[in-house]
């Protein structure tokens, strides 16, 4: 536990219409409306978090929606993307091992190895079941 911020404290809030069109996808994250940047603080790329999990059927994989947006949360880079994971893990082959769960090829230290994320993540498994 930390008493201090590491992660980004830049935050995006999603519009009534960005709500919408996540929820109408096969996920597994409980929505939330706001949501700060997962990336380290002091970035100089554009701030990032994962906004929703799509689900995989029996023919695709699942993935995830990622939200990025530069300092102005409403200006001209504001998108949700379909972007691939960090496929980094902290111990690989290990059931322990925590995903980093940042874009690939992102900037900075690997979520697990600084943020709240593990934490969260646990939390997310345990509402999808
Ligand atoms: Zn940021
Ligand atoms: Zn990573």
């Amino acid at each position: 536990m930390s008493r201090f911020k590491i992660s980004c404290p830049a935050r995006i809030i999603f519009r009534d219409d960005e709500m919408r069109m996540m929820a109408a996808l096969d996920g597994g994250f409980q929505l939330e409306q706001l949501l700060y940047c997962t990336l380290e603080a002091g970035h100089t790329s554009l701030h990032h978090t994962i906004a929703q999990g799509v689900a995989g059927t029996e023919t695709t994989p699942p993935w995830s929606l990622h939200a990025r947006w530069g300092d102005n949360p409403h200006g001209p880079e504001r998108e949700l993307v379909r972007l691939d994971d960090c496929p980094v893990t902290s111990l690989p082959g290990s059931v322990q091992s925590e995903s980093c769960w940042l874009q690939k090829d992102h900037e900075g230290r690997h979520a697990y190895e600084f943020g709240p994320l593990a934490e969260r993540r646990r939390r997310e498994s345990a509402l999808r079941g």
